[in-house]
């Protein structure tokens, strides 16, 4: 892991915000500590999310082969040159070919295979008539078999109605570039070209924490002044939904012995999330016992909400401290924690896409710090708009399930005005 350049403590409560570290510096200083993980060869089917870690050359055409785009007749075209609805040219079917199920006769000078979608073009033909231009449509005549006649009534060009082989793919093509994210289509294509198993980054390990007296696991009773832990569950869901493997150690309560004993399960590890008490102050225990294994900064950053982030190592294991306010923990994963991981996939892009809305209600922000705003944005006829989906400042996670994106306002804005642009990183902008 790279050397952490030393950022100053700052008391909590500074009011001084130019003190505080920058977000993108912050961002940087994280990602120095991440790299793309090691290459794997893995089932394509266990493949979506991943990078491809090097070139897929095509070993063969596609399609493999000529075949039919429509359903008809394969002929030679220029054996159907002049065939009108008027005079119409007769052809002498000799065999039948679906997809599958090639024809063993050839197409000689007038004659024609009766022919399915899919099926490869036979022999000697170089067009295939559709049914809608042939007699059999039009007169009710019944299927034309091998042995009988069929009347052509439009006159194709050679080549008509046939996928060619190759058309799409050509044998020793770069099909696939070293870096692609393999995504459906990629998966898809892989197949076609009689690949099982793609190579690519795997995913990260990232163990996740959750530290504070005051948890309980959901489940479990809630004594006087105890909360729920949500935060191990919900991280966990947002390392899987980036790519990672999530690994729960549960919480720790805020002593020395819980921790070390919890945090000992992180070996191994790739990224250890933690949540709670970075505070300043508060996270004397998780420092205590980093002191002993690792190291621990503890950062300022000039954002709302989660200004408190701890970065660090734990016996090798890159450690990401993110305060235990859900919504607070959420945003600085949006914008540490994913694109870590997302790096450690080998993606490039590593930030959400970010798009530019309009904001439905005026927004305070005081402190010159970057707010991040959870809204809901909606495509209107004049570009999206967003409307802020909870309360300022409350910080509540009902508020972020309604939720799709989250509004950035600048640091050196102190209102932002209903009806102008900011941008928004979408969030799970399908679900
Ligand atoms: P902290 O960052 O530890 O000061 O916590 C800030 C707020 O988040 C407090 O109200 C905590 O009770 C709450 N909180 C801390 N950890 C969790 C957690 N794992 N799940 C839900 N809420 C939490
Ligand atoms: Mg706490």
């Amino acid at each position: 892991m790279a050397q952490l350049a030393p950022v100053p403590l700052i008391a909590r409560g500074c009011g001084d915000a130019s003190r505080l570290l920058d977000v993108d510096l912050a961002r940087e200083r994280v990602l120095a500590a991440f790299m793309p993980l090691e290459t794997v060869r893995l089932p394509i089917a266990e493949a979506l999310g991943l990078v491809l870690a090097a070139d897929v050359i095509a070993g063969f055409a596609l399609p493999p082969f000529a075949n039919a785009a429509m359903d008809g007749f394969a002929v030679r075209g220029i054996d159907t040159s002049g065939a009108t609805l008027a005079s119409p040219v007769s052809l002498i079917v000799v065999d039948e070919a679906g997809a599958g199920h090639p024809a063993s006769a050839p197409v000689t000078a007038g004659c024609a295979v009766r022919i399915m979608t899919g099926a490869p073009i036979p022999a000697g033909a170089d067009a295939v008539v559709r049914f809608e231009d042939t007699d059999e449509t039009i007169n009710a005549n019944g299927r034309a078999r091998a042995g009988q006649r069929i009347g052509i009534v439009r006159a194709v060009a050679p080549g008509e109605n046939v996928r060619p082989a190759g058309e799409d793919v050509w044998p020793g093509e770069t099909v696939l570039m070293r870096g692609a994210c393999l995504r459906p289509a990629e998966i898809g294509l892989l197949a076609a070209l009689n690949r099982t198993h793609a190579s690519a980054h795997r995913r990260p390990r990232v163990a996740i924490l959750a530290t504070g007296d005051e948890l309980v696991d959901p489940g479990q009773e809630a004594g006087p002044g105890q909360i729920r832990n949500s935060n191990t569950p919900m991280v966990a869901a947002m390392v899987r939904r980036c790519g990672g493997e999530p690994r729960v150690l549960g919480a720790a309560g805020d002593t020395t012995a819980d921790l070390r004993a919890k945090l000992s399960a992180a070996r191994g590890a790739d990224l250890l999330i933690t949540t709670g008490g970075v505070s300043v102050g508060d996270y004397d225990v998780v420092k205590d016992v980093l002191r002993l294994e690792g190291r621990i900064d503890l950062w300022q950053v000039r954002m709302k909400p989660g200004k408190p982030l701890a970065f660090g190592e734990l016996s090798g294991v890159p450690l990401l401290g993110l305060r235990g306010n859900p919504v607070a923990a959420a945003v600085a994963f949006e914008q540490f924690a994913r694109p870590a991981i997302r790096a450690m996939l080998g993606h490039r892009d590593l930030m959400r896409p970010t798009v530019r809305a309009r904001l439905a209600s005026r927004v305070e922000n005081h402190g010159g710090r970057r707010q991040f705003v959870p809204v809901r944005v909606e495509a209107a006829a004049d570009g999206f708009v967003a409307n802020p989906s909870g309360s300022p400042g409350a910080g509540s996670l009902a508020a972020l399930t309604r939720a799709n994106g989250l509004l950035v306002v600048p640091e050196t804005m102190a209102v932002a005005a209903a009806g102008d642009l900011f941008p928004v990183q979408l969030l799970d902008w399908e679900a």
